[in-house]
């Protein structure tokens, strides 16, 4: 049985353990997982509304600056001062002041350029005509907004400027005069500009051609880079308008992440192949009239290490949960083993107490089997000693014969002379002597039906129970039984008793037969002895009384002192003793709870010492004696 204050676990409950690990693990990864996707959800949202404000902002922004130049090279067209500088040809005169208006209305709009072109594309007035590189002479026939101007419409184009190597947005206007278009008016906003105001900005901002070219971007490095790589057509139209002039257009490596929802884009972008990539949430919008897309790119990183924040405070509750859990799980295996030990420990004990008590019950039944056999033993142990007493009495009937014959002889022989003596003394008349004999034979017929009176006692079969008897009575007729035999050996008999009251719990008969019997033995120790001396003394001691027999004879001999009160143990001649005696007083005493001993007197004989237990004093004595 395992020992419930122990941390090993039993198999089951290491199965479940490993078990409930492996579904924890599971379960955290679950709430880990959909922690991560519904947190980026949440962050890249709030990026995404914040890149789409910027985007609101950048897009009107363009609109604005871009809205603002729309219309000056229109105007200039129409007006006829401007239409009179394309008559060609030219004086120089003229021309002189065809640089100076454009240079005037170039600082008055704030434009980069303004300049005009011939119907060959050819610019003959600009207003950097001082400047170190001026248009002036330059041919821009190839410029997409000349040739749109060309054929009536309002010409627009955003490039990197060929000469100045600047890069604008160009819009040109046609000149006409009789439906006949002499040339184009063109102003040229600065990119530049606009740009330089973003850089400061968090956002990245990108503005894209058709082909995904970046032409403005408040980020450097990504000018002139596409975000995807160009086509063979892309490139040869780029080609053909020069409006990259040389540049090499590299590509940027953009790997695309995910698409969340309608057009925004998750991408990571590297600077240069193999730099480390940024990840980036992007929306667009393109300006279909401007000609390009306008798109603003969200650093993910907030957003993402919010995720990180929150799946890490996820991960936080799992583990307390899952450490809560182990606690509560421990503690209750720990409880659940310790029932699992005590019920354990309570069959156990149930079924000890089982076996045990079926022990019992047999040991009990063979118990009671033995006494059973024990009681019929001691029934038929009984019935022989009453039968043995019987016997003894018998055969101390027949010891006191010769003394009993002598005794009812002597009177019987004294009745016949006095009866003699009577019927002389009639005859002669001396009544009074004659009535003194009769009186003489009255008493000795008396004292023979005495004698005849303790015989029938003796041989009486004793009763069974026990009664409350006055020891001094039980002594003085067991004494008076005993006088004829006492008077003819010639003994004393002392009898020492101070208190005559004592009482014990005893059979009347039994008792008599105990003393009979120690008196018996003691006369015979003594037989031939001058003057045989018998002392009886009766005391009280802590609740017994003793019965003490002293004689004076030879004592018993140390060799014998052990089987005295056996069964036919006897020092006597054949006829005079069965050895009997001792053994049986020895069983009677037992019966009255009392006890029989044999010392050697220090001044010599034998003492038989009998204690019994002593009963109260009643308020009046049960048996008249
Ligand atoms: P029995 O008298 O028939 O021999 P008992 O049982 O009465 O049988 O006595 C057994 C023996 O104990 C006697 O034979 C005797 O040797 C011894 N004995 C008994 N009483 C005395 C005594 N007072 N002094 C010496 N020996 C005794």
């Amino acid at each position: 049985m395992n020992n419930p204050s122990g941390h090993r676990l039993s198999r089951p409950r290491r199965r479940a353990a490993v078990l409930g690990i492996v579904a924890a693990l599971a379960a955290s990864a679950l709430v880990l997982a959909l922690t991560w996707y519904w947190s980026s959800g949440l962050f890249l949202d709030q990026t995404r509304a914040g890149a789409m404000a910027k985007l609101d902002l950048y897009n009107s922004n363009l609109d604005g600056a871009l809205g603002k130049y729309q219309s000056v090279p229109k105007l200039l067209a129409l007006h006829e001062g401007v239409a009179a500088f394309f008559q060609a040809p030219l004086d120089a005169e003229t021309l002189q002041r065809a640089n100076a208006l454009t240079e005037t209305v170039n600082s008055l709009t704030g434009a980069e350029d303004t300049y005009f072109m011939d119907a060959e594309g050819l610019t003959f007035a600009a207003s950097n005509w001082d400047s170190e590189r001026p248009f002036v002479g330059h041919n821009f026939s190839y410029r997409p907004y000349f040739q749109e101007a060309m054929q009536g419409q309002l010409g627009r184009f955003f490039a990197l400027g060929t000469t100045s190597g600047r890069r604008g947005y160009y819009f040109a206007s046609p000149v006409f005069q009789n439906n006949e278009i002499l040339g184009a008016v063109v102003v040229k906003v600065s990119l530049t500009d606009i740009e330089a105001a973003w850089t400061a900005d968090e956002e990245k901002v990108i503005v894209t051609d058709p082909h995904g070219v970046i032409f403005v971007s408040s980020h450097a490095a990504w000018r002139f880079r596409s975000l995807a790589p160009l086509s063979d057509e892309a490139l040869q139209e780029i080609a053909e308008n020069r409006r990259y002039q040389s540049v090499d257009l590299r590509p940027l490596e953009v790997v695309e992440q995910q698409s969340i929802g309608e057009g925004p884009r998750l991408i990571r972008i590297a600077d240069e192949p193999g730099a480390q990539k940024a990840e980036y949430l992007m929306v667009s919008r393109a300006m279909p009239e401007a000609g390009w897309t306008v798109s603003v790119l969200a650093s993910t990183h907030l957003a993402r290490s919010q995720s990180i924040t929150a799946t890490l405070v996820a991960a936080l509750a799992c583990l307390i949960t899952f450490l809560i859990a182990t606690l509560v799980w421990q503690r209750r295996s720990r409880l659940v083993e310790r029932i699992d030990y005590q019920r354990r420990a309570s069959e156990e004990l149930e079924q000890r107490v089982e076996e045990r008590t079926a022990d019992l019950t047999s040991a009990n039944a063979q118990l009671e089997r033995e006494i059973g056999e024990r009681e019929a033993a001691e029934a038929e142990l009984r019935q022989a000693q009453d039968d043995l007493i019987q016997a003894g009495k018998l055969a101390a009937l027949g010891q006191m014969s010769a003394a009993l014959s002598h005794e009812f002889n002597q009177p019987l022989a004294a009745i016949r002379s006095y009866a003699d003596n009577a019927r002389l003394l009639i005859e002669r008349n001396r009544d009074r002597e004659a009535g003194e004999n009769l009186q003489r034979i009255r008493d000795l017929t008396a004292r023979m039906a005495e004698i005849s009176k303790h015989l029938m006692t003796f041989a009486r079969k004793p009763r069974r129970e026990l009664r409350p008897l006055v020891l001094a009575e039980v002594l003085d007729d067991t004494l008076d039984f005993l006088r004829i035999r006492l008077e003819r050996a010639g003994a004393t008999v002392s009898l020492e008793q101070p208190d005559r009251s004592l009482r014990v719990r005893a059979g009347r008969v039994r008792l008599q037969h105990v003393i009979l019997n120690l008196v018996s033995n003691a006369l015979d120790a003594m037989e031939g002895a001058e003057e045989p001396k018998i002392e009886v003394a009766v005391r009280e001691t802590a609740g017994r009384v003793v019965v003490s027999v002293r004689d004076h004879g030879p004592g018993i001999e140390a060799a014998q002192i052990g089987s005295i009160f056996d069964p036919f143990f006897t020092t006597k001649d054949v006829g005079k003793g069965l050895g009997l005696g001792l053994s049986i007083s020895y069983n009677i005493v037992k019966d009255f709870e009392g006890s029989i001993r044999v010392e050697n007197h220090p001044g010599g004989g034998a003492v038989f010492i009998v204690e019994l237990p002593l009963l109260a004093q009643p308020e009046a004595v049960l048996e008249p004696a």
